[in-house]
């Protein structure tokens, strides 16, 4: 059998590899409807950097294909499977603070800085060198490889979505987008809206509450399901209280709570502020959420019937419920981990909506169907209905599959560590993979600097990427 030395071989073409990352990175591939075409339904930053990697491919001798500018893919050796490597060329914005320009792609203590330098364009340069790397080493493959460039990765995913609808399913793959050794298991995602109308709450035809001390006139808390909000305002008109009584309520509050915030007096209303910690939604238990926060106080008034009712129904279902409890839907999963739940967006209105946006993250053991049929009737005793908003299904693949096991020995094979396999709350490209997991870039101890300022790929981590990538691909197709 003939044993390749990989990583030697990326190192001899280790010049051309940090040029052509360098090249890539200068592009401006960030999402432009302005200029947004047909052929390039994400403007021409995009268009351009999708034409440079199929360009790199079309000069090594593989096959290429645009997909209306959504998508692309370079394609070489034979056989009926199909083994794909999917990365994507556009980026997210660069923000301020950068110490060197972040389209300049300069090389700063062995590292290439720029925007997408890490997330996902030195990637996707790894890929395409590896997978030329392979082609060049007349290694007999009994599978086709095909290289799949993804272009709004960063937004809708509209680039996958266009692309799998006309081109082949790879019978397995990866992505590299995200962390080595590997995620094999991602949970499902589910985005809804919890919503109570003015007329619902009628409808119910509950009891007036008795000389209430305030009305809840409206509450606001959260802009994002996916985040921990870390601020909610609420105003009320005072009755029973005065305003004063009101604001000095809060105040011992906040001061007996540890809670930060404020109260004021604003033509004739009370406005509460309240200040949380936010942090992603899929682990919300390691925030606190301004908006559950503040109603809980509103729980030590007696307010209004439809307040009332809101609050008690926040304090028994959403108040520090991080995995469903109350809501009878929480779930442990030995392998993915515990469903999720962050309330991200709050919104109530006296005589409008009241609704909730909730962020559920629920591990492959419990179907959708069954823990969405319970919550449905348990909000519905409070005349709630839910609305979802964004579906993902959770992702897995068996850790005994090939796919697996290959990638594991050959990072260990590379590397000389060990390959953990990891299963993630979060959502990675691999799942547009109907056997896809994500393998790399990012090794353990590194600091993820995706989508942050001065993002960098390290040259020497960009090398042994690139020959991990070539052995993987080869291992899987030959
Ligand atoms: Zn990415």
């Amino acid at each position: 059998m003939t044993t390749m030395n990989w990583l030697q071989e990326v190192e001899k073409r280790k010049d051309d590899l940090i040029s052509t990352t360098q090249g890539f990175l200068r592009i401006k591939s960030l999402l432009d409807p302005s200029t947004a075409r047909e052929g390039a339904p994400f403007g021409e930053g995009i268009r351009e950097a999708l034409d440079f990697v199929l360009e790199q491919c079309k000069q090594a001798g593989m096959t290429v294909k645009d997909v209306g500018g959504y998508a692309g893919h370079a394609e070489f050796g034979q056989g009926s499977e199909l083994i794909g490597v999917l990365s994507h060329v556009d980026v997210v914005p660069e923000g301020d603070g950068w110490t060197s320009p972040p389209y300049a792609a300069e090389i700063v203590d062995g590292k290439i800085v720029a925007r997408g330098a890490i997330d996902d364009k030195g990637p996707t340069i790894a890929a395409i060198f590896a997978a030329k790397l392979v082609k060049e080493s007349g290694l007999p493959l009994s599978k086709r490889v095909r290289l799949i460039f993804g272009t709004d990765e960063e937004s809708g995913w509209q680039c996958v979505k266009t692309y799998f609808e006309t081109e082949e399913m790879p019978t397995m793959g990866f992505t590299p987008d995200a962390d080595f050794p590997l995620i094999y298991a991602e949970k499902g995602l589910t985005d809804l809206t919890v919503l109570q109308t003015h007329e619902a709450f009628l409808g119910q035809q509950l009891p007036s509450a008795d000389s209430p001390a305030a009305q809840l006139l409206e509450l606001a808390s959260g802009r994002r399901m996916n985040m921990v909000p870390d601020k909610a305002e609420a105003r009320l008109l005072p009755m029973g209280m005065g305003a004063e009584e009101l604001i000095q309520a809060y105040e011992a509050y906040l001061n007996d709570s540890g809670m930060k915030g404020k109260a004021e007096c604003s033509n004739g209303h009370v406005l509460l502020h309240m200040e949380g910690v936010s942090v992603h939604g899929m682990d919300p238990g390691k925030g606190v959420n301004a908006g559950t926060e503040l109603i809980h106080f509103l729980g030590t008034l007696t307010l209004d019937a439809r307040a009332d009712q809101f609050v008690r129904f926040t304090e028994q279902y959403l108040y520090r419920q991080h995995y469903g409890e109350a809501l009878g839907i929480s779930h442990h999963d030995e392998e993915m981990g515990p469903l999720t739940l962050n309330t991200g967006v709050i919104q109530y209105e006296a005589d409008g909506d009241a609704l909730f946006q909730l962020n559920i993250r629920y591990p492959h053991s419990l179907p959708f169907e069954k823990w969405s049929a319970i919550f449905k009737e348990r909000i519905a005793q409070a005349a709630f209905v839910f609305e979802v908003v964004e579906h993902l299904r959770p992702h897995r693949v068996d850790p005994n599959h090939p796919l697996v096991t290959t990638l594991q020995r050959v990072y260990t094979e590379q590397t000389g560590l060990e390959a953990g396999i990891i299963a993630i709350g979060g959502a990675t490209y691999g799942r547009s993979l109907d056997v896809g997991v994500a393998f790399g870039p990012l090794f353990p101890g590194r600091p993820d600097c995706a989508h942050q300022r001065d993002e960098y790929i390290l040259i020497d981590d960009l090398i042994k990427a690139t020959a991990i990538y070539a052995q993987a691909i080869y291992e899987l197709a030959k």
